[in-house]
């Protein structure tokens, strides 16, 4: 039976917060709060991205709770579920926050022609992003920038479009709703498993790290210091933080503050790059780039998968992706380029296996770093610029503090042994505890060889384009 107040609903997705959001703040009068657990890409979502999803669902579900409503959770599809909890609840107007992957796209015209052909309003805003897809491009072609600088210089130069936040929203009580019984409700207030999520916490996170953002430019790149990065990645992917107000509360005063706000714009790049070309989920942009003969090498993706490559500085960031579900972003870039350029596996089941894990995961993010790893992306590193793993580990993780952290089996090395451990003598091995192919393996490739072999492979796809 449809509900006498014709209430408008705002369909959260991954932008759980109340704060600056304007799918939420946009209009006036009595509102359900609507999230739809989707089976494709709960499945997809390893454990950890799970529970924080859970855990910020139950978060919002009590700052709705506070104002005297609560969160609706339904189960399914979408396509299916919206338009009908919409017109089971007699909804004049449905409201959402857009979202660049190719799927997302098609789903969110289906949902919303549906709910037109009902007679139902929609009304979609930006607000994951700080500028909308379209906003930035370039004047000779008008599409988005291939190259980041550019594309950065008119994004900082750009003024943000408005964001309406003063509506006078009411929420309501989806216990009290008529027309309720028919739908796929999910409980919201299951068991805990600890995760701690929600919009206060992410901001209490922003407000920490207005005292190391000074440190930005220099502590950026050391994976050991856990204040040299925002750790907001997972806060902006779920929505829990809106970036206008990330980029607001740090600003540019500074030319720490300034760098990190840049690292924004890289976000944006990646996500506008998306809207415009969705196939880059699978398909390299650089052209020939598509058909480089890659190695077909199950065993070595199972190595790096489970952090046992013999290359302490891939096996530490490895390990620390499957314990905390974060990997620090130059040790990334580390595992990416190892995978790619060193075992040659091609880099859309790296980015499979990081889709599954990063509790940060989203697609154009992950996409668009791992083709710009593999070489393969726009304003990509050059693909014959091939990180050497020990160069790296020496020079990020000077004191092995890092790989000790991750790889305990090395930790008796000395600091600079401690990323080399096969070119140890047998005595200092013996003492640190270390049996090469036992305890810890040997290294499953060499790096001059592998190199040698990428730069064949890429070549022969080149001349081929
Ligand atoms: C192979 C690979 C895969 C990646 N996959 C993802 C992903 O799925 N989701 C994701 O959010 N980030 C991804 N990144 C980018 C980056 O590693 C993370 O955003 C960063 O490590 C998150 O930690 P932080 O919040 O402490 O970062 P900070 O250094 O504090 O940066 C602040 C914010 O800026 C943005 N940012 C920083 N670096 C990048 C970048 N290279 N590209 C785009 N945005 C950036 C992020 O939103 C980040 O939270 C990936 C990087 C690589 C190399």
């Amino acid at each position: 039976m449809p509900s006498s107040v014709e209430p408008h609903l705002v369909w959260f997705r991954r932008d759980l917060r109340l704060d600056d959001n304007p799918a939420w703040s946009g209009h006036d009068g009595p509102t359900v709060a609507l999230f739809v657990l989707d089976p494709r890409p709960w499945h997809a979502a390893g454990p950890r991205r799970q529970s924080l999803l859970a855990a910020h669902l139950r978060s919002l579900d009590t700052a709705l709770r506070q104002r005297g409503g609560g969160l609706l959770v339904l189960g399914g599809d979408p396509v299916d579920v919206v338009p009908r909890a919409a017109a089971a609840l007699g909804a004049r107007a449905v409201s959402w926050n857009a979202d660049v992957s190719g799927y997302a796209q098609r789903r969110d015209a289906a949902v919303a022609a549906a709910l037109r052909s009902d007679g139902i309003e929609v009304a979609t805003h930006w607000g994951t992003l700080v500028h909308a897809p379209g906003a930035i491009r370039a004047k000779s072609t008008g599409t988005v920038p291939r190259v980041f600088t550019p594309f950065h210089k008119q994004w900082a130069a750009t003024e943000w479009d408005d964001w309406t936040l003063d509506g006078d929203v009411s929420v309501l009580d989806p216990a009290t709703l008529p027309g309720l019984a028919h739908l796929p409700v999910v409980p919201v207030a299951e068991a805990s498993d600890g995760t701690v999520g929600g919009e206060d916490v992410a901001h209490a996170r922003l407000r920490r790290w207005l005292d190391d953002v000074d440190g930005y430019p220099d502590r950026r790149d050391r994976p050991d210091d856990a204040e040299g990065t925002s750790h907001l990645s997972a806060d902006l992917r779920f929505g829990t933080l809106s970036p206008r107000t990330v980029a607001t509360v740090i600003g540019d005063s500074t030319a720490g503050r300034g760098a990190f706000v840049r690292q924004l714009a890289w976000r944006d790049w990646y996500a506008h790059l998306f809207v415009e070309r969705p196939e880059l989920a699978t398909h390299a942009m650089a052209p020939g780039l598509d058909d480089i003969a890659w190695l077909d090498d199950p065993e070595g993706l199972e190595a790096w998968r489970t952090g046992r490559t013999g290359y302490p500085i891939v096996d530490a960031g490895m390990r620390e992706l499957a314990a905390t579900g974060w990997m620090h972003n130059r040790v990334r870039m580390i595992t990416a380029s190892f995978l790619v350029k060193d075992l040659l596996i091609d880099w859309r089941l790296g980015e499979a296996h990081f889709r599954r894990e990063l509790v940060d995961f989203e697609v154009s993010q992950n996409v668009g770093n791992w083709q710009w790893v593999a070489g393969t992306g726009p304003d990509a590193a050059p693909y014959f610029r091939i990180f050497n793993p020990i160069m790296q580990g020496r020079k990020f993780d000077p004191d092995g503090a890092y790989v000790r952290r991750w790889v305990p089996e090395l930790r008796e090395l000395s600091d600079r042994d401690i990323h080399t451990p096969w070119e140890v003598a047998p005595l200092d091995l013996a003492v640190a505890g270390i049996t090469l192919g036992e305890t810890y393996p040997w290294p499953i490739v060499d790096h001059a060889m592998a190199r040698d072999r990428t730069l064949a492979a890429y070549g022969a796809a080149k001349g081929t384009a």
